[in-house]
């Protein structure tokens, strides 16, 4: 999410003549996209803080900081941070226009001798931020913001809010203008798409996530380049049998589903106000499965929750290995001041909680790496990114699946951008070598 709403703002400044710097050295501007998920992200942002106050005292910089963590912090983040001229919450996105007249009016009037122009700012401002920007085949469209679920361990409904959709023409009106800067897999962003609700002005009808899901497969018909679309999250308690069906149905819908279950441990999941139970998220398992054999599965673990016991840790074990899942961010628990989880007893301490992660990862690597070698063999659909980072003379790209693939015929820089059906030939590491199969195969025909 953070990515797309920094990707927002680029587009917001290129349109006002700004270019990127390539580094923050050489920027006149530099934006903070905050993350306040954990703390780890938190303390990340004071150190670039330091960092950037340092480099105002040699220079003339604005310091601009946005995201959960400059809604949380707000005025704290004031005081705390004289150097930052900007703090703009989730809730404040409307003055950056406004913000940014100051900055160049400031800057355009500014005294010369105060003004010390950027090593590489002849030809316009530049800003710099410090987060990633998505490939240029691949886009993300947030289709709703906010959360309601209040799981007892997150901080996110506290920083942006309730759940707020968005207008159903605006996403297709994106999905084209994507499709038009050559994108061609998209992935719709929203805390739990699951529970998208918007009223078509035209009908009056409500449309859900799985007829959202419809529109967007009839609105992306043959003719546009967009050919896979993915989702996420999906809380495992809102993924209805008719999201699946649409999936099944429709070949626009990549098989990757992406469902965090958090805990393997009823009494846990109950602590985490989840909503859920192990049994309802392995009968939805198997509902995938058998709608869509050839579906992966991702997932979220959290371990070390608060009063987690040994008993939990066994039986969170247990469903990673009933599920078998292909991929998994796992992490610990992570105390959020301001949550409910933040306020329960029995805190697990810091060596338990890793030692439960590490059994975790152990136990999930080696899992995924039994199921990605029995894709050996198999002639998935990839989408080329770029060449590869080791050998230019390389493509490298990614399957529907989500498996990163190297290709190992001799380079073809026009693939770039194509979608190539691949034959895996070989297992490195988490990469696939292949060889290309068939070129721009048919790769959104309904079933
Ligand atoms: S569903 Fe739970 S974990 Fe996900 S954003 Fe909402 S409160 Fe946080």
């Amino acid at each position: 999410m953070n990515h797309a709403e920094s990707s927002a703002v680029k587009n917001l400044l290129r349109s006002r003549q700004w270019q990127e710097a390539s580094s923050a050295d050489s920027a006149d501007l530099v934006i903070i996209n905050t993350c306040s998920v954990r703390i780890t992200a938190e303390t990340r942002v004071v150190g670039r803080i330091a960092h950037f106050t340092a480099c105002k005292r040699e220079r003339d910089l604005t310091i601009l900081v946005m995201g959960c963590m400059a809604e949380r912090l707000h005025e704290e983040f004031k005081t705390r941070f004289p150097a930052v001229d900007y703090v703009v919450g989730m809730f404040e996105r409307s003055r950056f226009e406004a913000i940014f007249s100051a900055i160049e009016s400031r800057y355009s009037k500014g005294d010369p001798l105060d003004y010390i122009p950027s090593p590489d700012a002849a030809g316009g401002y530049r800003f710099f931020s410090n987060s990633l920007e998505e490939g240029a085949f691949q886009a993300y469209i947030p289709i709703m913001n906010g959360c309601n679920n209040f799981c007892s361990y997150c901080i996110v409904p506290y920083v942006r809010g309730r759940e707020v959709s968005r207008d159903i023409t605006s996403i297709l009106s994106d999905l084209d203008n994507l499709a038009a800067r050559g994108v061609r897999e998209v992935t719709l962003l929203g805390q739990n798409v699951n529970s998208y609700r918007w009223q078509d002005s035209l009908t009056g009808a409500m449309i859900d996530f799985p007829a959202l899901l419809e529109r967007i497969a009839r609105h992306l018909d043959n003719t546009s380049g967009i050919k896979w679309v993915r989702f996420m999250s999906s809380h495992p308690k809102d993924l209805s049998d008719d999201v699946i069906a649409v999936i099944a149905r429709e070949r626009v819908f990549c098989r990757y589903i992406h469902l965090p279950v958090q805990s393997g441990s009823n009494r846990i999941l109950g602590e985490m106000n989840r909503r859920y139970t192990r049994e309802h998220y392995l009968s939805l398992v198997d509902r995938i499965r058998t709608a869509i054999p050839e579906v992966t599965i991702s997932t979220d673990i959290l371990v070390g929750f608060p009063g987690e016991t040994e008993e939990d840790q066994q039986q969170t074990l247990n469903l990673v290995e009933t599920v078998g899942y292909d991929a998994a961010f796992m992490y610990h628990y992570n105390p959020r001041e301001g949550t409910k989880a933040f306020d329960m007893p029995n805190w697990i301490s810091e060596p338990v909680k890793k030692a439960r992660l590490d059994q975790v990862i152990r136990l999930q690597h080696s899992l995924a790496a039994q199921r990605m070698r029995s894709r050996v063999g198999s002639e998935p659909i990839a989408l080329i990114e770029s060449t590869s980072r080791n050998n230019p003379d390389e493509l490298f790209g990614h399957t529907e699946f989500g498996d990163m693939v190297v290709f190992a015929s001799p380079a073809d820089h026009a693939l770039i951008g194509r979608f190539v059906r691949v034959q895996l030939t070989l297992l490195r590491g988490r990469t696939f070598r292949a060889k290309i199969v068939e070129i721009e195969p048919e790769v959104a025909e309904r079933r």
